[in-house]
């Protein structure tokens, strides 16, 4: 979502900040554009993709300085005038802005009776009107913004360009913005994968925390005027440059990068003398664990299937009740909280806005969060202080793969660890560690002969909806590789646990609706096949997703079949084709699969 890039420097500006938007695509964004500084300043801002915008472009922009933006609209229209940078009347001032500034009625009214006009319907467009004021009356750059966004409610990554003043200044509340430093020059982005290439050196600004960049260095401060405590970050080498490496798309890559990601987030956490799990940065002692009287798992979208996961696995092996929460609905459902519960917060970027704001709420009614976390250094994890990092290495597809794998497999170890303190013996975790360590290579085996893909392919692409179903743990895998078709081929899908589905979703079945059926060699295997035999009775067309060898592919129309391993781990399996079938779905329906419309990766509005 939303994105900002920015330099200072003694280099040209322009190819940077395009080359900058062209690594902020993967986040989903409506419309870019940039503004650079070379005497006057130049804007050049288009609706649609970054090559739009350098349709636009003279060949050469003089100047060494500039800021840009991929905007993912919240307010107004997707148009040329709403896409940011915004510019003042006289334009000697520019600002591009992430985030959302919730009492912009008010503040554009009052501007609107001081004879100062909005040109554009966003609520960013206030910032530059506001500053300007500032500047006007003789404050400051730094200034000028504080006492502007002390004016301000709402959300903000701000970066602020002046005509007449050799510098960007910068703000954050809300919605990421890291400073990099390089050899005298200065970055700034939203995503650290825009500034890796130039500089490993960050500062990750705290919300309140406001920036001037200069050639020649940072300086940091709060917006009430005491001081930052952000400090220089060397970004880790997973989250360096993340090209295509061959592949035709993002997706497909991060598809097969899960079982070297699996085999990173694994790494030193499998402890297979106690039969039990090593998970460090959770700081919880046995005694917490064992007194702990429930667990809470709050995540959205991919991250809430994992949670789902979680939540069975948590309550199969350690018999505490746990339960996944929505994010956005759970800070406005006032949810009474326990402070001796475990609460983890699940997302890949660690920025999803719904998500930071349930742990605020946990945190607000004394409660602990711990995060379940991709990115490195990202706000909820920073926010948490404690938790498990997944060690996916950069996701750039919108539609998240090696991500859920990851998070699910850190929320098995966690069940495995909670287990351990409690009824669960040393004898079955040894068993599961055991089995935990084959899954990278049975992934590999399993993505290297995928089976029928393409003949599900044929069976979904011109289909009405799609029906997923699935029981136990393997219900969740059914909502997301339902939410994987939808996301990537925008065909409506509806994913039920299989026993649920003759409650309401068979009325939708008629001849040759497709219906997959993850079923792996579970408890539940007898009961899911009855299930599919009700859809098979209504002429329905079944993709059976099953355990190698058993005879269940007799009754499908197609089978898939995927390695056998312990019942508990087979979600890191069993999601494997759904994530296939969706890619594979999108591509012969012609969608863009690594940037599916309306989505964006790192969602940092609520
Ligand atoms: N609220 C602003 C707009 O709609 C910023 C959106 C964004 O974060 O991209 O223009």
């Amino acid at each position: 979502m939303c994105g900002i890039f920015g330099f200072i420097g003694d280099r040209s500006a322009a190819p940077l900040l395009v080359e900058g938007l062209r690594r902020l695509e993967y986040r989903g964004y409506d419309s870019t554009g940039l503004v650079v500084k070379n005497g006057s300043l130049q804007m050049y801002k288009k609706v649609g993709k970054v090559t739009e915008l350098s349709k636009i472009l003279p060949n050469h922009i003089e100047g060494d300085t500039g800021i840009a933006h991929t905007r993912w609209a919240t307010h107004g229209s997707v148009t040329d005038t709403n896409a940011h940078p915004h510019l003042n009347r006289d334009e000697s001032i520019a600002v591009v802005h992430n985030g959302i500034i919730e009492n912009f009625r008010s503040l554009k009214e009052r501007l609107e009776a001081r004879g100062m006009p909005l040109v554009s319907e966003t609520d960013s467009e206030v910032l530059v009107h506001m500053i300007t004021i500032g500047i006007e009356s003789g404050q400051e750059p730094l200034e000028a913004v504080r006492q502007t966004l002390n004016r301000v409610t709402g959300t903000w990554g701000l970066c602020v360009l002046f005509k007449e003043h050799d510098l960007i200044v910068c703000a954050r509340n809300g919605s990421p913005l890291i400073i990099g430093q390089g050899n005298g020059e200065s970055f700034v982005s939203s995503d650290p994968h825009a500034l890796s290439h130039h500089t490993q050196n960050m500062f990750i600004l705290e919300d309140g925390d406001m920036a001037i960049l200069t050639r020649n260095g940072i300086e940091i401060s709060k917006l009430d005027g005491g001081s930052s405590s952000t400090s220089l970050t060397v970004l880790e080498d997973e989250w360096g440059e993340a090209d295509m490496a061959g592949y035709p798309h993002y997706m497909l890559k991060e598809i097969h990068e899960q079982p070297e990601a699996l085999r990173r987030c694994i790494s030193g956490r499998l402890d297979k003398a106690n039969g039990s799990a090593r998970l460090g940065g959770l700081k919880l002692e046995p005694v917490r664990l064992r007194n702990a009287p429930l667990v809470r798992l709050i995540g959205c979208g991919t991250a809430l299937n994992a949670c789902k996961i979680g939540q069975l696995a948590i309550e199969i092996l350690a018999r505490i009740p746990a339960i996944a929460h929505v994010s956005s609905e759970f800070r406005y459902n006032d949810h009474v909280i326990n402070p001796n519960a475990i609460h983890f917060a699940v997302s890949q970027s660690g920025e999803t806005a719904d998500t930071l704001s349930a742990v605020k709420e946990i945190q607000l009614k004394g409660g602990e969060v711990h995060g379940i976390i991709n990115v490195v250094g990202s706000t909820i994890a920073r926010l948490c202080g404690q938790g498990v990092y997944i060690h996916s290495g950069p996701e750039q597809a919108v539609a998240s793969t090696k991500a859920f794998t990851n998070m699910v497999a850190s929320l098995l170890l966690f069940a495995i660890r909670i287990g351990r303190t409690r009824s669960f013996s040393r004898e079955r975790g040894r068993k599961i560690i055991e089995s935990f360590e084959e899954i990278p290579k049975l992934m590999e085996s399993y993505l290297s002969n995928p089976g029928p893909i393409d003949e599900a392919v044929e069976l979904v692409k011109n289909a009405k909806s799609v029906m997923y179903l699935g029981r136990g743990l393997s219900a969740p895998v059914a909502s997301e590789g339902a939410l994987k078709m939808l996301e990537l081929a925008y065909i409506p899908c509806l994913a039920y646990p299989a026993g649920e589905m003759k409650h309401g979703p068979i009325a939708l079945l008629e001849e040759g609706s497709p219906v997959v059926v993850i079923a792996p060699n579970d408890k539940h295997r007898e009961k899911t096949i009855a299930s599919m035999h009700e859809c098979k009775a209504r002429g329905a067309k079944i993709i059976v997703i099953h355990e190698e060898g058993d005879i269940i592919s007799d009754e499908a129309d197609v089978a898939i079949s995927i390695p056998s391993c312990d019942s508990l781990l087979s979600p890191l399996l069993s999601v494997l084709p759904t994530q296939l079938i969706a890619y594979r779905t999108a591509l012969a329906l012609g969608c863009d699969v690594d940037r599916p419309r309306n989505l964006a990766k790192s969602v940092t509005v609520e």
